[in-house]
Formats: C-alpha cells, structure tokens, sequence
C-alpha cells in the first residue's frame, strides 16, 4: 500500500522544519506522496519539489488559509494552486503583512495582561515566514508564562482567549473563491476543530470540493462522522498529519496517512477544477 500525509508545515509558516527537512522525513518513513501546507505561503513548495525530485517523493503543492466565519477561524486547503502565479504570491505577501500587525497588537494585549515579550524579537526570529500564534505562543514559553503550548492558547491565544485578534480578512467563501481561482481543490480543514459544521452545505455551494477526514486532532469516531458527511456532499475525502516539526508537540509527519488511492481522487477533482477554468 501507498500512503500520503496531505497536511504538513514548514518554517517558512510556523513549522520548525526547512523544506528539504520534511521531505527527507517523508521519505525515510517510507510515504509516497506528501503535500507542503503553510499559512498564507507558498515559499516552500519551489524548495519542497526540488527537494521531492531528489528523495523520490511526490510533492503536492498546497496552501493553508485562514477565514473567520461566526466568531471562529476557520482553515481552508488549497491543493494543487498555482504557486508560481505572481498575483496569488502578491495576496499572500499582503496576508503575511496583516499577520506581522496582528502579532503587534495580539504582543500589545499580552503586555496589558502582564505578559510582556519583545515585538522586534518575536519578528527577527520568525518575520521572514508567515508569523502566528503558535510563534508567539512559543516566545511567552521561552519567558515562562506558562508551561505549554496548549496551555498558551487556553489561557490567552485561544480563539476566544484574551489576547486573541481576529485576523479579519477573508470571508470562508472569499478563501474558497481565492483558491478555485488558482487552479486549486478547496477542503475544509480539521472541521472538528473549527466546530461549525452547520456552515459546511454553504462552503459546498460555494465550491468546497473537500473535507479533511482525517488529522491528528480528530480521533476515529469523528473521522467516520466526517467520512459520512463527505459522501453525502460528494467532497473528497483527505487527511494528513498537520505536523509542525518539533514546533507544537511531537513529531508527526505519517502519524495521519491516507492510501494513495485519495490523491487520485484529489486530482480527479484538480482535472475538473482546471478545465472549468480554461
Ligand atoms: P494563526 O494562523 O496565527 O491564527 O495560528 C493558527 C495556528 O495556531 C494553528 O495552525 C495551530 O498551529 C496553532 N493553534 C491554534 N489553536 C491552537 C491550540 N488550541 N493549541 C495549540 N495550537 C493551536
Ligand atoms: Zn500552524
Ligand atoms: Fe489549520
Ligand atoms: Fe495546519
């Protein structure tokens, strides 16, 4: 059997390995394909692909993108975009700056609550990639604000924690658009932890082709609940690890792994995407 991890991040987001690092990862546990999956970028999939020619593993090129729908963020999958487009590198150049003063304001509101940690600090580290929560999550562990990650976002960068800022950007439908507009399949990302699945008929209207069934956040049981929402959406089905490197929790690269057989399925749907827009 062959096996893909469809979701993985890079340090070009808030991932701790380099490209070359995920592949060479990929490869040693023996995955036929794996899709590189950061937040508002797709620096690394030039450096991904190259680096999937060498290690003889398939390098699906994908984006992660935030929307905020009913007082929750939500992510959007975009598979197989075009990532050479210079105006879909100028959007995500421009959502990578929102990201910078939204660090400055969610580091403002830290500081109000008597967690201080430096800014210029926080952007020299981390300011070249996608800056997140997660890299402010890991500079307060630094300072000792708490004693996990987990713990972070629980007590002040959850989304309804008291130093969470909206990033106030795309819509869901916007994400969706943005992404069918590069050639890409739309998937709904981690439902589960989203928890809005009343808003998934609309994302189909809207042209979502595909749900993340499985992830590593997601157990068995809710993974059969999804599988069955996607068959009666027709959406395909897509899973993978969401690993960080050693950046959340552990490592995860092929802790979450779908048959290969679904990335035919992704890009039967990648035909149907492209041909509608030609
Ligand atoms: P951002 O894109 O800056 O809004 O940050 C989102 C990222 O923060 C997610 O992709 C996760 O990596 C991380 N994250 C969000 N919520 C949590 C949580 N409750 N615990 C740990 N990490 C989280
Ligand atoms: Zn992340
Ligand atoms: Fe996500
Ligand atoms: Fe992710």
């Amino acid at each position: 059997m062959k096996y893909a991890d469809l979701h993985i991040h890079t340090n070009l987001s808030d991932g701790s390995f380099t490209p070359e690092e995920a592949v060479a990862s990929a490869c040693k546990l023996g995955l036929e394909a794996i899709s590189i999956t950061d937040h508002d970028s797709v620096e690394a999939i030039g450096p991904a692909l190259e680096a999937g020619e060498k290690y003889g593993v398939e390098v699906i090129p994908g984006v992660e993108l935030s929307a905020d729908a009913a007082r929750r963020e939500i992510h959007i999958l975009g598979y197989y975009v075009d990532w050479k487009d210079p105006q879909f590198a100028e959007r995500l150049r421009i959502f990578r700056e929102v990201r910078l003063k939204r660090a400055e304001k969610i580091v403002k509101k830290l500081a109000e609550l008597g967690k201080k940690i430096d800014f210029n600090e926080l952007v020299q580290s981390y300011g070249k990639g996608s800056l997140g929560r997660l890299h402010i999550a890991r500079e307060m562990l630094k300072f000792g604000y708490a004693h996990s990650i987990d713990e972070v976002f629980e007590r002040y960068l959850g989304d309804y924690g008291p130093a969470y800022v909206p990033k106030k950007r795309l819509s869901p439908s916007e994400a969706i658009a943005l992404v069918l507009k590069m050639g890409g399949v739309p998937v709904y990302a981690h439902p589960r932890i989203s928890n809005r699945d009343e808003l998934i008929p609309g994302f189909v209207k809207e042209g979502l082709r595909g749900l993340e069934v499985y992830h590593s956040e997601q157990d068995p049981e809710v993974s059969k609940r999804y599988q069955e929402l996607a068959q009666k959406y027709d959406l395909v089905v897509t899973g993978g690890s969401d690993c960080h490197g050693h950046g959340k929790s552990e490592f995860l690269i092929g802790k979450v792994k779908i048959p290969y057989e679904l990335v035919e399925r992704l890009k039967d749907a990648r035909e149907d995407i492209q041909t509608q827009r030609a």
